[in-house]
């Protein structure tokens, strides 16, 4: 069975409205399961970046979304929720077609998590607190001063092509609840399914101008953006090499900043893991959508006391996932996004070995039925790794597993922190409370024990060092799509009460 697919132009979404590049510009969109052009987008211009940027900034400053309560707002995001069911067959079609994501990803979690996210962020964005009184204090004399939360302006969202709607949701949703207008610029692999959500939230009652898609490179689109004075924010998901790049772009305009960037996770094992669930649950944390999640458990670090034995299992549990086409619910791993990224994970496979690893099974391109035309690779687990190997250091983002011996906790929290990323990390162990001593050691801004890929709404997401600056998801997830005002009024009738003014007269 091959996916259909038919070459569809999709243009840019700017203002409400279907706008091409004005040099009639495309590009190519592959199928990464069959390597056949599934549709063209507009490949935008600098031209494109100011009509973009110009229908934001009007569209806030008349109000017509910011001047709205936060209830109207709200009332809106859910609609928006509803919408997204509704299309949800749509939706999975033209991401299936371009990010290679199997459909049991994309219809078990992703519109699910789509419409959970802005359903969570209308009922947090109720109740978050925009404006804060704050008691009085004798130094500044009779006075009432209150803390306000007032919209950035326009923010501008670069995503990447792994997870390209539910990364744009986690800004949009914040972005809009707030009262920002937002400029989507999505990877150039997989732009199609965040164009179908402009255009559904202008369905639901979002007005024109409020939310806008561009489409292009982003070394023109998304550098243009990002250096732009009229935008007031960039919240940026992606590799730590282009964050560095954006945060140095940022500077020259002091533009605010969220960065959510890469990662090389390690997960423990120790001696007393409980076989049945650590197994399944670590080739899910690492081989989930092909190894290509930021924060994949990509560095496994077992002790040597249960080694070859957990090394043996996850060598014959890693041969009951099936590959093939995406959008066959029986597949369980999909192609990896492009030929590009197949390449790039063949040559570090090549580097493990070069390097003295041990390839455990997998290591190659796969083939066979429905394989042959497509980007797909072996998941792929390497023994004997040490940490200062290549593969044990760079984010592969495929399917491959480093695993690495240790002989005390000390040496193994010790390793494990021994990275420049700090995005997830985890602990597998019947004993809890060894698990959370260990947890407490780790540096990441997640940590699972005895699970992977574990997200919740309520939870803030992000990294130390260099996964990144911020926090998406969370309850404070706000404060970054506000700016924060301190409005003091006093409430002194008289001069003599004015101690201050006594400084010059
Ligand atoms: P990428 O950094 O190559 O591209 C991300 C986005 O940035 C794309 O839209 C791209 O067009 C744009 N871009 C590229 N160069 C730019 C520039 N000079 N200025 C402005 N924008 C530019 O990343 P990718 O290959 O699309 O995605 C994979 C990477 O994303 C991995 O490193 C992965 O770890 C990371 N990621 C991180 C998270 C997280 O939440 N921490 C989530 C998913 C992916």
């Amino acid at each position: 069975m091959t996916v259909e697919t038919k070459v569809t132009e999709f243009a840019n979404y700017i203002n409400g409205e279907w706008v091409p590049a004005s040099n009639g510009e495309t590009f190519d969109i592959v199928n990464p399961a069959n390597g056949q052009i599934a549709a063209k987008a507009a490949k935008s211009s600098l031209i494109e970046v100011e009509q973009v940027v110009k229908s934001a900034r009007e569209t806030y400053e008349s109000g017509v979304w910011s001047n709205k309560s936060v209830v109207e707002r709200s009332q809106v995001l859910l609609r928006f929720a509803a919408k997204i069911q509704e299309h949800a067959n749509e939706i999975i079609y033209l991401e299936g077609i371009s990010s290679g994501g199997t459909i049991r990803k994309l219809a078990g979690a992703d519109i699910m998590q789509l419409a959970m996210t802005l359903k969570d962020t209308a009922d947090y964005a109720l109740k978050y607190e925009f404006v804060e009184p704050l008691p009085v204090v004798d130094y500044v004399g009779a006075s009432r001063s209150e803390i306000v939360r007032e919209p950035l302006g326009v923010v501008a969202a670069i995503t990447p092509w792994n997870f390209p709607l539910i990364l744009a949701m986690w800004k949009i949703a914040p972005a809009l609840a707030m009262g920002n207008s937002i400029i989507v610029k999505p990877a150039t692999n997989t732009p199609l399914g965040t164009l179908k959500l402009a255009e559904l939230a202008i369905e639901a009652g979002l007005p024109p101008g409020v939310f806008n898609v561009i489409t292009g490179p982003g070394g023109v689109v998304g550098e243009a953006l990002v250096t732009h004075p009229q935008v007031d924010k960039v919240a940026f998901t992606g590799s730590t090499e282009v964050g560095k790049k954006i945060m140095s772009l940022a500077a020259g305009t002091i533009k605010k900043v969220t960065l959510e960037l890469g990662g090389k996770s390690p997960s423990i094992v120790l001696p007393d893991v409980d076989f049945e669930t650590a197994i399944p649950g670590i080739l899910f944390g690492v081989f989930f959508h092909s190894g290509q999640v930021c924060e994949s458990g990509t560095r496994l670090l077992v002790h040597d006391s249960i080694y070859e034995e957990v090394v043996e299992k996850l060598a014959a549990a890693s041969s009951k996932i099936k590959l093939g086409n995406p959008m066959d619910p029986a597949t369980g791993m999909g192609p990896v996004v492009s030929k590009h990224q197949m390449e790039t994970i063949l040559s570090y496979i090549k580097s493990g070995l070069d390097e003295g690893a041990r390839l455990v099974c997998g290591g190659k391109r796969a083939s066979g039925e429905n394989l042959d035309e497509g980007y797909f690779i072996e998941p792929t687990i390497f023994a004997d790794v040490t940490n200062d190997m290549k593969i044990a250091q760079e984010e592969i983002f495929g399917p491959v597993l480093s695993v690495i011996k240790y002989s005390t906790e000390e040496e193994a929290i010790a390793i494990a922190n021994d990275t420049i990323y700090g995005l997830a990390a985890g602990v597998w162990s019947k004993d809890i409370t060894k698990a959370n001593q260990i947890a407490g050691k780790l540096k990441a801004g997640t940590v699972w024990i005895n699970d992977w890929h574990a997200f919740r709404n309520d939870a803030p997401f992000g990294g130390y060092k260099q996964s990144g600056t911020g926090r998406e998801l969370g309850k404070r997830m706000f404060d970054e799509y506000t700016e924060t005002k301190h409005i003091h009024t006093s409430l002194a009738s008289e001069i003599g009460q004015r101690k201050s003014f006594g400084l010059i007269f």
